[in-house]
């Protein structure tokens, strides 16, 4: 079973085989913590994604969709790019969160990555109630059918961290 820790912090930092994006479907940049990667990982990643976008994907990732790309100046040797859905309180869109994390750890497993970071995907910008998240993060990973063996969240601010403290209290 995947080992699943905790830490508040910033993920561009974060000395993994991957870390995780919480990016949006376009995949050419955006706020928050995608915002972060693109402008500590510089133009490796940005010309990655145009390539996918040029290729493969030429109307977005989907939503619940991962996708791999370098890691450019990061730590991490890799980025895996996740689309978490935006919240909307008249439709239950559980299921795309709980998939932006599972397709994520099936995106490390092709890569080989034994070790991978996430960020809280969908709890900023796109709304996604913090305690809901963190309880729906938890559980995709605890229960995902992954070689990943290590799996950290980074919290990048103190609400973030105890909500994810304790939705894996309440999960392990
Ligand atoms: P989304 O659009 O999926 O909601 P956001 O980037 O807006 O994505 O927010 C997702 C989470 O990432 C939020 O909890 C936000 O505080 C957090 N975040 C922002 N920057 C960073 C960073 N550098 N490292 C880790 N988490 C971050």
């Amino acid at each position: 079973m995947v080992h699943v820790t905790l830490q508040q912090g910033d993920i561009t930092l974060v000395e993994a085989d991957a870390i995780v994006n919480a990016a949006n479907s376009g995949l050419l940049g955006g706020g928050g913590v995608d915002g972060a990667i693109h402008a500590a990982g510089g133009p490796e990643i940005r010309a990655a994604c145009e390539r996918l976008r040029a290729t493969c994907l030429p109307r977005g990732l989907p939503t619940g969709e991962a996708v791999a790309t370098p890691a450019g100046r990061l730590a991490a040797r890799h980025v895996i790019h996740v689309v978490g859905p935006v919240y909307d309180p008249a439709e239950d869109r559980s299921a795309l969160l709980r998939s932006a994390y599972t397709r994520a750890l099936a995106v490390a497993d092709e890569l080989g990555a034994a070790s991978v970071a996430f960020p809280a995907v969908s709890a900023g910008v796109y709304g996604w109630p913090l305690d809901d998240a963190a309880r729906l993060a938890v559980t995709a990973v605890l229960t995902a059918d992954t070689r990943v063996a290590q799996a950290r969240f980074v919290l990048f601010d103190d609400r973030a961290y105890r909500a994810f403290s304790a939705a894996l209290a309440a999960a392990s």
